[in-house]
C-alpha cells in the first residue's frame, strides 16, 4: 500500500483480521448490539470504505467481521465507481474522518464474465459493461484466466481512478490523509487478499 500512515496502516490490519475470522469460522460479530445502535445515534464515525459488487455472495460487513457504524458501504454491480459513487467517497472522507477506501473484487464476478463474453447485453447493462471494459486491455496479454485477471485488473483500475479522482480525493492521496488499496475476495474459500 502507498502509505506511511500508521493510522490507516492499523484499519487495514483490523478488516485484514476481521476476514481472518469470518474465513475461518471464528466471527466475533462485534457492534450488532442495542449499545452500538444507541452510540451511533450520536453520530458514525466508520473506519473503511468499501466499494464492493452488489453480488449477494459478498456482503462486506460478514465478509470482514464488522457491525453497525463501522464499514460505509458502495455496492454496485462490478465494483465501479461514477461520480455519485465517488461523491459517496468523498462524503465518508471529509465528512465522517474515514481514511482506508478497498475496492474488492471478486471470483466468479457475473459483471466482469459478462464483459470479458463479449456477448450482447440490454438496458442499462450496457453501462456496466463499458466502465468495465478497459480492465480486459489491462488482463488480456497477462499468463492465467482472462476472467479472473480482469476481475483484479478492475478492482486495480478502479482504486486508482479513486486515487487520481478531482478535486478532493487525489489531493488527499498526495497528502497520505487517506489510502486507496484493491482487493480480491475468494467466494469459495472466503480469503480477501490485497492486490
Ligand atoms: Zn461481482
Amino acid at each position: 500500500m502507498m502509505t506511511t500512515n500508521s493510522e490507516i496502516g492499523q484499519v487495514l490490519q483490523k478488516l485484514i483480521e476481521g476476514n481472518k475470522r469470518f474465513s475461518l469460522s471464528k466471527q466475533s460479530h462485534p457492534n450488532q448490539n442495542k449499545e452500538r445502535r444507541q452510540e451511533l445515534a450520536k453520530g458514525q464515525k466508520p473506519f473503511a470504505v468499501i466499494v464492493g459488487c452488489s453480488d449477494s455472495r459478498i456482503p462486506p460487513e460478514i465478509i470482514f467481521d464488522q457491525g453497525l457504524g463501522d464499514l460505509f458501504v458502495i455496492r454496485v454491480a462490478g465494483n465501479i465507481v461514477d461520480d455519485v459513487a465517488l461523491g459517496s467517497i468523498e462524503y465518508a472522507v471529509a465528512h465522517l474522518g474515514t481514511q482506508l477506501i478497498v475496492v474488492l473484487g471478486h471470483s466468479k464476478c457475473g459483471a466482469v464474465t459478462a464483459t470479458v463474453q463479449g456477448g450482447a447485453v440490454h438496458g442499462h447493462v450496457e453501462s456496466i459493461v463499458q466502465a468495465i471494459k478497459p480492465a480486459i486491455d489491462k488482463a488480456k496479454d497477462l499468463p492465467g484466466n482472462l476472467t479472473d485477471n480482469t476481475i483484479k485488473a478492475n478492482a486495480r483500475l478502479v482504486a486508482s481512478q479513486i486515487q487520481s479522482s478531482q478535486p478532493i480525493l487525489a489531493e488527499l492521496v498526495r497528502l497520505d490523509k487517506i489510502a486507496v488499496v484493491s482487493a480480491y475476495y475468494d467466494i469459495e474459500n472466503g480469503e480477501v487478499h490485497i492486490l
